[in-house]
């Protein structure tokens, strides 16, 4: 595996790896990976002859109240994961090799943006488009793999890469869970042993909104109240949001007529945890 730490390594080294093969997939990252990341790291390998992989905490998706600076970042390990896992390349630049002083460009995305995440993470998708745009340029992969655990920032990315005229296909791999149903996140080991106990209530709260939907439950709202109640089992959850939506446009809906999104975002203590769902109608 090539190891990389500048922009000026990384076009020659590309250049290396397509010369003998042709289809590069790209699993951008920002660190800590764990078994979701592998996961899609997997697919790629399976999908594309050559993988490569990012690992940049990116500091324009982060607030100045969020947690950049305690975001945890084991290179070694993360290094060796991809290594193990048959990653080609592995990308992780340090900061002011991606933003250089005097850094001044953005990709601002509309609409998609403005609410969920985006509205309580002010800022947060100017960052994600921004370094996906400027991560897209450098490997210029044909397809990149993103995670449905991160379901508003696959819709984000892929209309952005639409919007900018990127030719890549964007692929969304399912939500890789620990055994008692907790999506994996690099923030999970925030939570303390307790908080970690109450976590399982967001995957408790899809379930549930799972079941009504099968047994013929069509109504946003009883599905937003249900998952509600089992939020409020667990004393330290406080709710962000959880709705119902056009899987496409991200607009709430009031009833689900073929498919939607279930999008879910709880506090424990200070570490946020969003999940999601899809509702299809057979
Ligand atoms: P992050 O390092 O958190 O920015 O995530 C990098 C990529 O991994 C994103 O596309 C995420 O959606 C994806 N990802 C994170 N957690 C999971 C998970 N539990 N299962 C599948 N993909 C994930």
């Amino acid at each position: 595996m090539r190891f990389v730490t500048s922009i000026a390594d990384l076009g020659p080294a590309l250049k290396a790896l397509r010369k003998a093969k042709k289809s590069v997939g790209f699993v951008p990252t920002m660190g800590a990976l764990h078994a979701g990341h592998l996961s899609l790291i997997r697919s790629s390998r399976a999908e594309m002859d050559v993988t490569a992989v990012s690992v940049f905490v990116n500091p324009t998706q982060f607030g100045p109240a969020e947690d950049f600076d305690a975001y945890p970042r084991p290179l070694d390990h993360d290094r060796a994961m991809c290594e193990k896992e048959g990653a080609d390349l592995l990308f992780a630049p340090p900061v002011a090799e991606m933003y250089p002083g005097g850094y001044a460009t953005y990709v601002l995305q509309e609409r998609y943006t403005e609410s969920f995440e985006g509205e309580i993470r002010t800022g947060h998708f100017h960052g994600v488009c921004t370094v996906c745009a400027k991560l897209f340029n450098l490997v210029q992969p044909n397809t990149a793999y993103f995670g449905q655990k991160d379901y508003q920032q696959s819709v984000v990315v892929r209309r952005m890469a639409r919007d900018m005229n990127f030719d890549l296909t964007i692929r969304v791999c399912p939500t890789v869970r620990e055994p008692d149903g907790l999506a994996m996140s690099s923030r999970n080991v925030y939570l303390s042993p307790e908080q970690r106990r109450q976590a399982t209530a967001l995957r408790r709260a899809l379930d549930k909104a799972e079941a009504m939907f099968e047994s013929g439950e069509r109504r946003a709202q009883p599905l937003v109240a249900a998952m509600e109640r089992v939020i409020h089992e667990a004393p330290a959850a406080k709710v962000d949001y959880i709705a119902v939506v056009n899987p496409d446009s991200l607009r709430e809906i009031r009833r689900i007529e073929s498919e939607a999104a279930v999008l879910l975002a709880v506090r424990l203590g200070k570490t946020r945890l969003i999940d999601n769902t899809r509702l299809v109608v057979k």
